[in-house]
């Protein structure tokens, strides 16, 4: 996944299983990643990307669950959330610092979720474009988190907390006080910004600062707008909180392509789910229910 994976859990002194659950968990981490990855030529999901813009692919219910939940997320979303955005955004190289030439962002109109078509009797995809290609890099780390969550529910472990890059998601409580989740200062690397007690739930950052590069003072970096394949500049990060992290992380990237307005009003709509939102000027913006913590930073910083 090209991140940190991090896997925490509280066991009675008694029970012995540790090492072995880690094991599990750790290798669900692997086996997701092994499978999604778009950089892998023995994929599932490169499978997809080569053979979908000819003829129907059959896919695994697990590939087809991700899909489907990655459709329902454009619709939410009137598209801004977009697995098809990659048909430019494959062009772009972070490390290397290297933009999309003309011709290669003209795939622009390629860009759709309406093109990925699904057939959820037979099993199959297809996509109605040649050029389409799908990359799943905006949901499928939530969905290892919860993978990895659920095997820890199903040993009855009751205290938690798993996570790979910005997509978090903790069981209980720590030990009678609650889990402190820091959402990052976008432009300082190790200051945070707000910290977020928080039990039994799940946390997606996205920020323009994870995968990025400068040319003539333009930053580019991973997040882009399906409707101009250019970086999203809405945001400077998002945070989600929610009750699962498959959610709240294509939430998280999809409040960042809608900037904070219309994002928050997004969230707003959406029970159980609220959002903090640093606008491109640094300002904190919070959905309706978190309006309350607005006040406490506001004293904090004047100390
Ligand atoms: P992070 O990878 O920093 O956790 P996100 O959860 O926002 O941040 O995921 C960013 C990833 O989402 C990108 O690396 C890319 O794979 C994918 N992505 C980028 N733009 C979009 C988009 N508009 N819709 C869906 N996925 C996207
Ligand atoms: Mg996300």
């Amino acid at each position: 996944m090209g991140t940190r994976v991090h896997v925490e859990f509280w066991l009675d002194d008694a029970d012995s299983r540790g090492p072995a659950l880690l094991e599990r968990c750790m290798n669900e981490m692997w086996r997701i990643d092994h499978a999604f990855s778009p950089m892998r030529d023995d994929s599932e999901l490169s499978r997809l990307n080569r053979d979908a813009g000819r003829d129907w692919v059959e896919v695994s219910d697990e590939l087809m669950d991700l899909l489907q939940r990655s459709r329902a997320a454009s619709e939410r979303s009137g598209g801004a959330f977009d697995i098809t955005f990659a048909s430019v955004g494959r062009y772009y190289d972070y490390r290397q610092g290297r933009l999309p030439t003309p011709e290669e962002k003209k795939a622009v109109a390629a860009i759709n979720y309406r093109f990925v078509e699904l057939d959820g009797v037979k099993r199959q995809a297809r996509f109605a474009d040649p050029r389409v290609y799908v990359d799943l890099g905006g949901i499928a780390k939530g969905w290892a988190v919860d993978r990895v969550i659920g095997i820890l529910q199903a040993a009855r472990v009751r205290t938690a907390s798993v996570s790979a890059g910005g997509d978090s998601r903790i069981l209980g409580d720590r030990l009678g006080q609650p889990w402190t989740v820091g959402v990052r200062d976008p432009r300082k690397a190790d200051g945070v910004a707000v910290l977020l007690p928080l039990v039994d739930t799940a946390v997606s950052t996205s920020g323009d600062y994870e995968r990025f590069f400068e040319k003539d003072g333009v930053r580019y970096h991973h997040i882009l707008d399906p409707k101009t394949g250019d970086s999203a500049r809405g945001a400077m990060s998002v945070t989600i909180i929610g009750p699962d992290a498959t959610l709240t992380d294509s939430l998280s990237t999809t409040v960042f392509v809608l900037g904070a307005d219309k994002g928050l009003a997004l969230i707003d709509t959406l029970p159980g789910i609220d959002a903090i939102v640093i606008t491109p000027a640094g300002e904190l913006r919070y959905s309706r229910s978190l309006e309350p913590l607005s006040g406490h930073r506001e004293s904090s910083t004047r100390e």
